[in-house]
């Protein structure tokens, strides 16, 4: 597992319950989202409706499980969660659709990962709150409709554009949540270390956040290195110094790159002179299957601007010579 990947581990899990912010209030940064998301849950209020259901698009870690959480807690609504990859008949959806408490809140992450049956029967829930329960089979098979009480779907996805257009036109709401800046990072660290009675140095939190590659989850869990490493190397108070020697030791670089990320900006610029180079032969030389290359260390490289894919293949970019502490070789000259 990756100190710098993006999805929870089993400590993630652990201890993500206890760090989720528990009202808009207290949820760091996405300001629009949290404004808009602010209103539609407080007109349904005000109409004592159930809210229109919503969709949160973004990476993991970003903090959709822990919106939906917001919302259900806002409409004081218990909530359900669940994956699409969890559901893999449409039976399955409509045993949860059916056992569905009025108002209630259902989190569907990776709704995109659905099979068709269920994504079919979804449509017909969010649109009039009824399922139609197929009995039997063959030409003797009937439907049974099957009335639900108002409920919320919560729908998340990394990429809106992944949902069939009439899936995602039966959302009332779509919130894209972005990658955080630093300076929300840095929040987000700060309340973090509180909640987890730490003591942290603003420097401290600057030098964490910096690392985390935009993303909560990362930055809590950089928090927890860290602290293991003041604990036992200090007196457990985490200075900029502290935070960049443990961050060292993990190999998370003062960008947030890992080994793996390093290794192929290394193989790019030293084998290659910067590309440009085909991704085969990159994987092959750092050592590792094409698919880690491209999905795995590519995605941030690319959002970082350090590289580029290009049809002549991946070429390394003027700051990934400078980020690596290289000079690009001389251009031939006229
Ligand atoms: P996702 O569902 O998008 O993968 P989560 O909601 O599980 O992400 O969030 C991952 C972790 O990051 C949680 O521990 C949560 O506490 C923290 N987190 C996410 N967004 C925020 C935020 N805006 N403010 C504070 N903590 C956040």
């Amino acid at each position: 597992d990756r100190l710098v990947g993006t999805d929870a581990d089993g400590e993630d899990r652990a201890v993500e319950a206890a760090l989720r912010p528990k009202d808009l209030g207290e949820f760091v940064g996405q300001e629009r989202v949290r404004e808009q998301l602010d209103l539609v849950l407080k007109a349904a209020r005000a109409r004592g409706a159930t809210a229109d259901h919503v969709l949160l698009s973004g990476a993991p870690g970003l903090g959709k499980t822990t919106l939906s959480m917001i919302i259900a807690a806002e409409m004081g609504a218990p909530i359900r969660i669940t994956s699409g990859p969890a559901i893999q008949h449409a039976g399955d959806l409509a045993a949860i659709l059916s056992s569905l408490t009025e108002g209630e809140v259902l989190f569907l992450d990776e709704i995109h990962r659905m099979s068709r049956p269920a994504e079919e029967m979804l449509y017909m829930a969010m649109e009039d709150f009824r399922v139609d329960v197929i009995v039997g089979k063959g030409p003797g098979a009937t439907a049974i409709p099957l009335e639900l009480p108002p409920f919320t779907l919560v729908g998340a996805t990394t990429r809106a554009g992944l949902l069939p257009p009439p899936l995602r036109d039966r959302f009332g709401f779509t919130g894209h949540m972005e990658f955080y800046a630093p300076a929300e990072l840095e929040r987000v660290v700060h309340r973090s270390a509180r909640l987890l009675d730490v003591e942290i140095e603003g420097e401290g939190a600057a030098e964490i956040a910096g690392r985390s590659r935009g993303t909560p989850r990362i930055a809590n869990r950089l928090l927890r290195r860290v602290r293991d490493y003041a604990q036992v190397k200090g007196d457990g108070v985490i200075t900029q110094r502290t935070a960049a020697q443990a961050l060292e030791v993990y190999e998370v670089d003062a960008r947030g790159l890992d080994r793996l990320d390093r290794a192929v900006l290394t193989a790019l610029l030293k084998l290659f002179g910067g590309g440009p180079v085909g991704l085969s032969t990159l994987a092959v030389a750092v050592g590792e299957e094409r698919e880690t290359v491209e999905e795995v260390a590519e995605p941030f490289l690319v959002r970082e601007g350090l590289l580029a894919r290009t049809p002549r293949g991946r070429i390394a970019t003027p700051a990934a010579w400078e980020h690596m502490g290289m000079t690009p070789p001389q251009q031939a000259g006229p």
